[in-house]
């Protein structure tokens, strides 16, 4: 029998993360499935990103396990599984005197993706029309699709989007997210930081609350209204 098909994408186990004295994250457990899209919230500071980075092997746990697809992502042994990552960081920037297009080339180089697919990928972001413009010339909403084609080269298995929509006006937002969708049908895992709720429920599948590093609530949406868990989250905005 393939074990593959029952490894999770990411666990994490009784997972803790210190600096020096801050706790930024402490006992986190988690498991998502293949084609799972996880909402990770909480305020700034919560610890989101550093879930991130554990999870892409950028720093080491200082207790518990991490593992994506079944391995530790700071081993040897997991330089195929981080390739199979695609990460959009928070307020991502781009050399603006490049064009969509060559910006997604260089990054397409990295992975190895074709020029085809780099085209294929500009067209699905609904960035053909500008690719050849300059980025300095994009809106935000458009930058933000340039980071998730960015993101999607290469087809990743997981993919982790860090407050991609702050900043964003609530249509460039239902863009982004519309694009997420489309994107996701090849069946990818997300995970998506947040620190509010409008805008993003109605793509999450699960949703995890952090606040000052403690896993808060874990659950569908609808489990966590039950709890009485989610105005912590929706008031998060203000
Ligand atoms: P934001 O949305 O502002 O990025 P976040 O939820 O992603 O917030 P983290 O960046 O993970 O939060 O930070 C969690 C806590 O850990 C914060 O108190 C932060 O100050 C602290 N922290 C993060 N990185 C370091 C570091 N390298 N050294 C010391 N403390 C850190």
């Amino acid at each position: 029998t393939s074990n593959k098909a029952t490894t999770p994408i990411v666990s994490l186990h009784n997972t803790s993360k210190h600096y020096q004295q801050v706790e930024a994250l402490k006992n986190i457990n988690l498991q998502l499935d293949a084609g799972e899209v996880l909402g990770l919230f909480g305020h700034n500071g919560a610890g989101k990103t550093t879930m991130m980075k554990l999870i892409l092997g950028v720093i080491e746990a200082s207790q518990g396990d991490v593992r994506i697809f079944g391995v530790d992502p700071q081993s040897k042994q997991a330089w195929h599984s981080r390739r199979q990552i695609g990460y959009l960081p928070e307020n991502v920037s781009f050399y603006d005197h490049l064009t969509g297009l060559e910006v997604l080339t260089y990054f397409s180089r990295l992975k190895s993706v074709s020029k085809q697919q780099v085209i294929a990928l500009l067209e699905q972001v609904g960035l053909t029309a500008a690719m050849k413009r300059k980025v300095k010339t994009y809106s935000k909403g458009m930058r933000q699709r340039l980071g998730l084609a960015q993101a999607f080269l290469g087809e990743p298995k997981l993919l982790l989007l860090d407050e991609p929509t702050v900043g964003l006006d609530p249509i460039a937002t239902k863009e982004f997210y519309q694009t997420v969708d489309a994107l996701k049908s090849n069946g990818a895992s997300i995970i998506l930081c947040s620190h509010i709720l409008p805008g993003v429920e109605q793509h999450i599948d699960r949703a995890m609350i952090l606040s000052g590093g403690k896993q808060r609530a874990m659950g569908t949406l609808s489990q966590l209204r039950e709890q009485a868990s989610l105005p912590v989250t929706i008031h998060a905005q203000g």
